[in-house]
Protein backbone atom coordinates (compact mmCIF):
# COMPACT_ATOMS: atom_id res chain seq x y z
CA UNK A 1 0.00 0.00 0.00
CA UNK A 2 1.27 3.04 -1.06
CA UNK A 3 0.22 6.93 -0.72
CA UNK A 4 -3.43 7.39 -0.14
CA UNK A 5 -4.37 4.82 -3.12
CA UNK A 6 -4.78 1.80 -1.27
CA UNK A 7 -4.20 -1.71 -3.56
CA UNK A 8 -2.39 -5.10 -2.79
CA UNK A 9 -0.55 -5.68 -5.94
CA UNK A 10 1.16 -3.41 -8.47
CA UNK A 11 0.69 -5.35 -11.95
CA UNK A 12 2.82 -4.22 -15.18
CA UNK A 13 1.49 -4.80 -18.28
CA UNK A 14 2.53 -4.08 -21.60
CA UNK A 15 0.68 -3.61 -24.94
CA UNK A 16 2.35 -4.90 -27.79
CA UNK A 17 2.10 -4.84 -31.71
CA UNK A 18 2.11 -2.69 -34.69
CA UNK A 19 1.71 0.61 -34.86
CA UNK A 20 -1.21 2.29 -35.92
CA UNK A 21 -3.33 -1.04 -34.80
CA UNK A 22 -4.87 1.15 -31.49
CA UNK A 23 -2.87 0.25 -28.53
CA UNK A 24 -2.84 4.11 -27.40
CA UNK A 25 -6.57 4.50 -28.04
CA UNK A 26 -6.81 0.93 -25.68
CA UNK A 27 -4.95 2.45 -23.06
CA UNK A 28 -6.72 5.53 -23.40
CA UNK A 29 -10.41 3.62 -23.40
CA UNK A 30 -9.42 1.43 -20.53
CA UNK A 31 -7.88 4.24 -18.14
CA UNK A 32 -9.58 7.41 -18.89
CA UNK A 33 -13.15 6.20 -20.71
CA UNK A 34 -11.52 8.21 -23.77
CA UNK A 35 -11.53 7.87 -27.79
CA UNK A 36 -9.62 10.51 -29.68
CA UNK A 37 -9.65 9.62 -33.84
CA UNK A 38 -6.71 11.09 -34.27
CA UNK A 39 -3.26 9.07 -34.80
CA UNK A 40 -1.12 10.26 -32.11
CA UNK A 41 2.53 9.37 -32.13
CA UNK A 42 3.76 8.08 -28.76
CA UNK A 43 6.93 9.12 -27.90
CA UNK A 44 9.11 8.22 -25.33
CA UNK A 45 8.06 5.92 -22.37
CA UNK A 46 4.38 6.49 -21.62
CA UNK A 47 2.50 4.45 -19.07
CA UNK A 48 -1.05 5.07 -17.54
CA UNK A 49 -2.59 3.58 -14.46
CA UNK A 50 -5.81 2.42 -13.37
CA UNK A 51 -6.89 0.21 -9.99
CA UNK A 52 -9.08 -2.57 -10.44
CA UNK A 53 -11.08 -4.92 -8.30
CA UNK A 54 -9.99 -8.52 -8.93
CA UNK A 55 -10.97 -11.47 -6.98
CA UNK A 56 -11.28 -9.54 -3.54
CA UNK A 57 -8.09 -7.97 -4.38
CA UNK A 58 -6.79 -4.22 -5.18
CA UNK A 59 -5.03 -4.38 -8.36
CA UNK A 60 -3.26 -1.24 -9.42
CA UNK A 61 -2.64 -1.75 -13.50
CA UNK A 62 0.57 0.25 -14.84
CA UNK A 63 0.37 -0.49 -18.23
CA UNK A 64 2.56 0.88 -20.75
CA UNK A 65 2.72 1.65 -24.07
CA UNK A 66 5.70 0.89 -26.82
CA UNK A 67 6.24 4.08 -27.18
CA UNK A 68 6.18 4.34 -31.07
CA UNK A 69 9.28 2.14 -30.29
CA UNK A 70 7.30 -0.57 -32.78
CA UNK A 71 7.75 1.51 -35.62
CA UNK A 72 11.63 0.71 -36.37
CA UNK A 73 10.98 -2.55 -34.67
CA UNK A 74 13.38 -1.73 -32.00
CA UNK A 75 11.42 -2.80 -29.08
CA UNK A 76 14.69 -2.35 -26.48
CA UNK A 77 14.80 -5.70 -24.00
CA UNK A 78 14.11 -3.38 -20.99
CA UNK A 79 10.78 -2.66 -22.33
CA UNK A 80 9.38 -6.92 -21.29
CA UNK A 81 11.75 -6.37 -18.21
CA UNK A 82 9.25 -7.00 -15.36
CA UNK A 83 6.10 -7.34 -17.11
CA UNK A 84 3.61 -9.83 -16.08
CA UNK A 85 1.39 -9.48 -18.61
CA UNK A 86 1.48 -8.79 -22.32
CA UNK A 87 -1.72 -7.45 -24.22
CA UNK A 88 -1.03 -8.47 -28.23
CA UNK A 89 -2.94 -5.95 -30.09
CA UNK A 90 -3.71 -6.34 -34.02
CA UNK A 91 -5.59 -4.83 -36.47
CA UNK A 92 -8.77 -6.57 -38.04
CA UNK A 93 -8.52 -4.37 -40.88
CA UNK A 94 -4.92 -5.10 -41.54
CA UNK A 95 -3.91 -8.67 -42.36
CA UNK A 96 -0.17 -7.81 -41.90
CA UNK A 97 -0.51 -7.00 -38.51
CA UNK A 98 -2.10 -10.08 -37.75
CA UNK A 99 0.61 -11.61 -39.31
CA UNK A 100 3.49 -10.10 -37.37
CA UNK A 101 1.74 -11.02 -33.98
CA UNK A 102 3.87 -13.99 -34.06
CA UNK A 103 7.25 -12.10 -34.69
CA UNK A 104 5.85 -9.90 -31.60
CA UNK A 105 5.34 -13.30 -29.75
CA UNK A 106 8.93 -14.53 -30.80
CA UNK A 107 9.89 -11.02 -28.78
CA UNK A 108 8.22 -12.12 -25.89
CA UNK A 109 9.92 -15.28 -26.11
CA UNK A 110 13.12 -14.12 -26.29
CA UNK A 111 12.72 -10.94 -24.19
CA UNK A 112 10.10 -11.47 -21.64
CA UNK A 113 9.40 -13.66 -18.39
CA UNK A 114 8.38 -17.25 -19.39
CA UNK A 115 5.70 -17.10 -16.91
CA UNK A 116 4.06 -13.91 -18.81
CA UNK A 117 0.49 -13.84 -19.45
CA UNK A 118 -0.79 -13.07 -22.28
CA UNK A 119 -4.25 -11.86 -24.60
CA UNK A 120 -4.02 -11.56 -27.79
CA UNK A 121 -6.77 -9.04 -29.35
CA UNK A 122 -8.08 -8.15 -32.55
CA UNK A 123 -9.19 -4.37 -32.49
CA UNK A 124 -11.29 -1.93 -34.60
CA UNK A 125 -14.12 -4.81 -34.77
CA UNK A 126 -16.13 -1.64 -35.58
CA UNK A 127 -14.89 -1.56 -38.64
CA UNK A 128 -16.40 -4.71 -39.92
CA UNK A 129 -16.78 -3.67 -43.55
CA UNK A 130 -13.04 -3.21 -44.18
CA UNK A 131 -12.32 -6.40 -42.41
CA UNK A 132 -9.65 -8.56 -43.31
CA UNK A 133 -8.58 -10.90 -40.68
CA UNK A 134 -11.56 -13.41 -40.49
CA UNK A 135 -12.35 -14.21 -36.81
CA UNK A 136 -11.90 -17.58 -36.96
CA UNK A 137 -8.22 -16.86 -37.80
CA UNK A 138 -7.65 -14.65 -34.49
CA UNK A 139 -9.35 -17.48 -32.69
CA UNK A 140 -7.29 -19.84 -33.99
CA UNK A 141 -4.07 -18.64 -33.51
CA UNK A 142 -4.91 -17.74 -29.89
CA UNK A 143 -5.79 -21.20 -29.61
CA UNK A 144 -2.31 -22.00 -30.94
CA UNK A 145 -0.67 -20.41 -28.02
CA UNK A 146 -3.53 -21.05 -25.90
CA UNK A 147 -4.11 -17.88 -24.65
CA UNK A 148 -7.69 -16.11 -24.45
CA UNK A 149 -9.02 -14.13 -27.56
CA UNK A 150 -10.84 -10.90 -27.61
CA UNK A 151 -12.12 -8.84 -30.79
CA UNK A 152 -12.30 -4.93 -29.53
CA UNK A 153 -13.09 -1.56 -30.05
CA UNK A 154 -10.98 1.13 -28.62
CA UNK A 155 -13.63 3.49 -30.44
CA UNK A 156 -16.82 1.99 -29.52
CA UNK A 157 -15.90 0.63 -26.30
CA UNK A 158 -16.60 -3.03 -26.89
CA UNK A 159 -14.49 -5.79 -24.99
CA UNK A 160 -11.46 -3.06 -23.40
CA UNK A 161 -12.92 -3.72 -20.04
CA UNK A 162 -13.03 -7.54 -20.41
CA UNK A 163 -9.63 -8.41 -22.36
CA UNK A 164 -8.11 -5.76 -19.23
CA UNK A 165 -10.03 -7.84 -16.49
CA UNK A 166 -8.97 -11.21 -18.54
CA UNK A 167 -5.23 -10.24 -18.03
CA UNK A 168 -5.40 -9.16 -14.34
CA UNK A 169 -7.63 -12.58 -13.46
CA UNK A 170 -4.75 -14.47 -15.45
CA UNK A 171 -1.94 -12.57 -13.34
CA UNK A 172 -3.54 -12.33 -10.28
CA UNK A 173 -4.07 -16.95 -10.43
CA UNK A 174 -0.66 -17.29 -11.81
P1 LIG B 1 -0.99 2.69 -31.84
O1 LIG B 1 0.08 3.20 -32.77
O2 LIG B 1 -1.04 1.18 -31.86
O3 LIG B 1 -0.88 3.24 -30.46
O4 LIG B 1 -2.40 3.16 -32.46
P2 LIG B 1 -3.34 4.40 -32.06
O5 LIG B 1 -4.02 4.16 -30.77
O6 LIG B 1 -2.57 5.67 -32.20
O7 LIG B 1 -4.46 4.30 -33.21
C1 LIG B 1 -4.13 4.42 -34.58
C2 LIG B 1 -5.36 4.96 -35.33
O8 LIG B 1 -6.41 4.02 -35.27
C3 LIG B 1 -5.91 6.24 -34.72
O9 LIG B 1 -6.37 7.07 -35.79
C4 LIG B 1 -7.06 5.77 -33.86
O10 LIG B 1 -8.04 6.76 -33.71
C5 LIG B 1 -7.57 4.59 -34.67
N1 LIG B 1 -8.22 3.57 -33.83
C6 LIG B 1 -7.72 3.01 -32.70
N2 LIG B 1 -8.58 2.10 -32.20
C7 LIG B 1 -9.65 2.10 -33.02
C8 LIG B 1 -10.89 1.37 -33.04
O11 LIG B 1 -11.19 0.53 -32.18
N3 LIG B 1 -11.73 1.64 -34.08
C9 LIG B 1 -11.46 2.55 -35.07
N4 LIG B 1 -12.36 2.74 -36.02
N5 LIG B 1 -10.30 3.24 -35.06
C10 LIG B 1 -9.42 3.03 -34.07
Amino acid sequence: RKGDEQYDHLVKLLLLGDSAVGKSSLLMRFCEDKFTPQFVLTIGVDFKTKTVACGGKRLKLQVWDTAGQERFRTITPAYYRSAMGVILTYDITSMETFNNIRYWMKNLEDYADKNVQKVLIGNKCDLEGDRQVPTQRGRDLAAEYHIPFFETSAKSNSNVEASFMCISDLIRAS
